[in-house]
């Protein structure tokens, strides 16, 4: 038995399925989850000492790869002043200045301690400021584990949404619409069946939790304008997104402005944070300056700022990172495009900056049905596949890849050849 199996079957016995957070434990791709010692730059390192290139990069925010010396430096000056304070600090103050100059919708932001109550505390807010209840969502979209976005498809656009996890009760799930993603007649009639009830639309302005999916051209510009005409408050979740695809997220890629955004992951550094924001007008609503309630013990943390600000800092004066992501992404995807035609596959790739996945199906795929036509049990014989020649891919089909500034070329070709051996393997 390895280290790494000894460990799970410990876990099994001590924590809900082994994990601490469910996709961790790789029951989409069958088998048991590896447990890792330490990481630096592309390299992680596993428990059993077998080192696997990660694409992973903690779902995002390693985008400098990992123990990048700018982060670690910033926390362990940190580190001799002590943990938490409970009180305000300068760091949170430069960290909002910072996050505001660089994400194009904030005009005010509060720091929370994860992406899920960035999302729970924007749609609070937003129902607090719109005096309405109900939110708009799209379907295989992800915000997190709170109750409102823990909602099925249901049977169409403007079915009411069902409970997608026991514990949630109706009631809630009764104020959460479900739209399939890039489609805008259906987004219209869900809208005219709530005339004035709908106080925000939630998006991933790219989607990067059903596998990579990409706004249909003009969808971001359109949900703007009807956001606007019916006063619905337009929320980007750029959890994901955010200081990824460009210093200002997706919203600056796409050059469409939302009312307020959620973000997390990369504002952190690799430390618990996350942080929602928007325009003063709604922001002023947020408790202690308005009505709304929202609170967090370690908020601004002054570890995970300072590891925070060390990232976002670099990011900030270092726009060549952008440019260097963007060519060693699209050599990763255009060359896993490649390998498959070359086979006989025709899989779809979608890539949106540094992140992009590969589909197990040879048509488009534009949203959650589309990504629900892939081979899943071919997926998972390539996702161990992968993994024996030390690529660590998410271990599921509806996860997108993300790209360090680690990745380099030869790391690249390393990654290609697996890939097309992998393929093959998956195949035989
Ligand atoms: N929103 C998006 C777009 C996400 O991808 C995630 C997590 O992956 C979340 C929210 C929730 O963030 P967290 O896991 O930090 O609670």
């Amino acid at each position: 038995m390895t280290t790494s199996e000894n460990l799970f079957a410990r876990a099994q016995e001590l924590i809900p399925g082994g994990v601490n957070s469910p996709v961790r434990a790789f029951r989409a791709v069958g088998g048991a989850p590896i447990f890792m010692q330490s990481a630096a730059g592309a390299w992680l390192t596993d428990v059993d000492g077998n080192k696997y290139v990660d694409f992973i990069n903690s779902w995002g925010p390693m985008i400098l790869g990992h123990a990048p010396a700018v982060v670690l430096d910033a926390v362990r000056e940190a580190l001799p002043h002590s943990l938490s304070y409970g009180a305000p600090t300068r760091r949170e103050v430069e960290l909002a200045e910072l996050l505001i100059e660089m994400v194009p919708s904030l005009e005010k932001v509060r720091l929370v301690n994860s992406g899920t109550e960035a999302t729970m505390s924007a749609i609070r807010v937003a129902r607090g400021y719109t005096g309405r209840d109900k939110i708009l969502k799209f379907e295989g979209c992800y915000h997190g584990h709170g109750d409102s976005f823990l909602i099925a498809a249901g049977s169409g656009a403007l079915t009411l949404g069902a409970p997608d996890s026991p514990g949630v009760t109706e009631g809630v799930a009764k104020d959460t619409l479900t739209v399939p993603y890039n489609d805008v007649p259906a987004l219209k009639a869900a809208i005219a069946a709530n005339p004035e009830q709908i106080a925000t639309i939630i998006i991933e302005p790219v989607v990067g939790n059903m596998g990579l999916v990409e706004p249909a051209p003009g969808f971001l510009a359109e949900l703007r304008a009807l956001c606007t005409q019916h006063g619905i408050i337009l929320l980007f979740d750029e959890v994901m997104t955010g200081f990824r695809l460009a210093p200002g997220g997706a919203q600056q890629l796409y050059g469409v402005t939302p009312d307020m955004t959620t973000l997390g992951k990369i504002i952190g550094g690799g430390l618990p944070v996350g942080a929602y924001g928007g325009r003063a007008d709604i922001m002023n609503q947020v408790a202690p300056a308005g009505k709304v309630y929202q609170a967090g013990t370690l908020s601004g943390n002054p570890l995970a700022t300072a590891a925070g600000m060390a990232q976002l800092r670099y990011l900030h004066e270092h726009p060549e990172v952008y440019t260097q992501l963007e060519a060693t992404s699209a050599h990763l995807a255009d060359g896993t495009r490649q390998i498959a035609k070359d086979l006989g596959l025709n899989y779809t790739v979608n890539r949106v900056g540094s992140m992009f996945s590969l589909f197990f199906t040879s048509e488009p795929v534009n949203n959650l049905e589309d990504a629900k036509k892939a081979d899943l049990p071919a997926f998972g014989r390539y996702f161990h596949a992968m993994l024996k020649r030390g690529i660590y891919l998410a271990p599921s089909q509806f996860e997108a890849l993300f790209v360090s500034t680690s990745i380099t070329d030869e790391l690249v070709e390393k990654y290609l050849g697996a890939c097309r051996e992998s393929l093959l393997e998956a195949h035989g």
